[in-house]
């Protein structure tokens, strides 16, 4: 074995225990009791009561590069990932130019991705009027699946499906067991509702209701029923649809859901006027509206936590909701906000990990990632659960200094981040360069 990283607190898709993890070839060789004497020579981490967590997935990241690299970019989303605990994302299809809709794009997306990532990276596809002869050669390129819009998303490169759009994406990716994650607002009631303006919240809130979310989804289960589709809902923020959500799954259909920090620490009643660094789509809810959303963590309608960090640069949040750019920047913060909320109600770093890595690896198909146990590969993150920090945005590697967790409190330190069994960030400050890997859907 090349090393051994010895925690009182490892946490295994078992629970939480003292243990030995032995790694070898960049892989989980094998969990011993926390006694074990490792060969001769071997070198032992001693963590302590330090936590071991398996490095975080996150299926939700918005990099933007190329294209749009002043909001973000392979480098700094990567290294803020890693500072973060995060040793897998995925990107997302659009903000970046080309937008990954034909295998050409994720060319040019590998391409500048290759050399500069600090974690494993993968790519989804995109779905858009128009592509669907390129769906099949994106799969066999190896992205993990392909992201469709219901209304519009905010770029103009990549406009949303129409019901007929959405029902022929179906068919052709469940031709090839493809899978299709959904951007899961309806345009009509969108468009129906009073239109954003000024520096007032609620007013925001106004015009992104539950009802458009739920109407989406709804649609998007009539879809999945009619053409047998895996179909993962993104960012869900209405705790409204959850009970649709459950009957689908109760009913067998194959449906996953995934929620993001935001949503489930942060409230619409505590939103400052202006202050648009909280603005995204779907909005950010009332207090009972995220209670509603831990409960179905809790028992098990939502499969996963993850970031949808989507930057952009501070000039375009001004402080109009109606304007400004829609995203949250919180890569590097995911990980500390869920935990610090997760053990004020109760929940425990076993559920931590299996929402913010278990599940997001399952999602992407990652059978490498998600779990500390032998075969898997030795990606963790060294966490002191009970110690607080005051979030910085000036010391996050984003981009753009901008997040809507400035200045709160929050329970869980990152000590250190490991990729393949070396440590590749130590209190946030990159070890290694960019070692991370390109990754396709296998
Ligand atoms: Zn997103």
């Amino acid at each position: 074995m090349e090393n051994v990283l010895r925690s009182r607190r490892v946490v295994t898709p078992g629970g939480v225990r003292p243990a030995c993890v032995a790694v070898d070839g960049g892989r989980i060789a094998a969990v011993l009791p926390y006694d074990t004497a490792p060969p001769p020579g071997t070198p032992v981490t001693d963590l302590g009561d330090d936590v071991l967590l398996p490095g975080l997935v996150d299926t939700h990241v918005h990099v933007n590069d190329p294209g749009r690299s002043a909001w973000e970019g392979f480098g700094t989303a990567t290294l803020a990932a890693a500072a973060g605990g995060v040793t897998t994302l995925v990107d997302m299809p659009l903000n970046s130019l080309p937008p990954t809709t034909t295998p050409a794009a994720l060319d040019v997306k590998r391409a500048a991705a290759r050399g500069r990532v600090h974690v494993d990276t993968g790519f989804w596809g995109g779905a858009v009027p128009g592509n669907e002869e390129e769906l099949r050669p994106l799969h066999d390129a190896g992205v993990f699946g392909f992201k469709a819009f219901l209304s519009p998303s905010g770029v103009d490169e990549f406009p949303p499906l129409d019901p007929a759009g959405l029902d022929a994406v179906a068919t052709r990716l469940a031709a090839f067991d493809g899978l299709l994650i959904v951007h899961a607002e309806d345009p009509g009631r969108l468009a129906r509702a009073p239109q954003p303006a000024g520096p007032g919240y609620a007013d925001f809130l106004a015009s992104r209701p539950p009802a458009a979310e739920e109407t989406a989804i709804g649609t998007l289960l009539e879809t999945v029923r009619r053409r047998g589709v895996r179909a993962h809902v993104l960012h869900l923020s209405s705790s409204g649809a959850l009970p649709a959500l459950a009957a689908a799954r109760a009913e067998g259909l194959p449906v996953t859901v995934e929620t993001c920090p935001h949503f489930l620490t942060l409230t619409a009643e505590e939103v400052p006027d202006g202050a648009t660094e909280f603005k995204c789509c779907p909005p950010i809810r009332e207090a009972a509206n995220r209670d509603a959303l831990w409960a179905a963590l809790a028992d098990g309608t939502l499969d996963c936590v993850v970031s949808d960090h989507s930057p952009c640069t501070a000039d375009l949040k001004v402080p109009d909701f109606g304007t400004a750019w829609g995203g949250i920047s919180s890569l590097q913060l995911g990980l500390p906000a869920v935990w610090t909320e997760a053990r004020r109600r109760g929940h425990t770093l076993t559920d931590l990990a299996r929402w913010m890595s278990a599940g997001p690896a399952a999602l992407a198909g990652l059978r490498a990632k998600g779990a500390i146990e032998p075969g898997r590969d030795a990606d963790f993150a060294v966490l002191a659960p009970d110690e607080t920090f005051t979030v910085d945005p000036a010391a996050l590697h984003h981009r753009n200094p901008v997040t809507a967790y400035a200045g709160r409190t929050l329970h869980g330190v990152v000590r250190s981040t490991w990729l393949r069994g070396r440590r590749i960030t130590d209190h946030g400050t990159p070890l290694t360069g960019p070692t991370g890997r390109l990754l396709e859907r296998t």
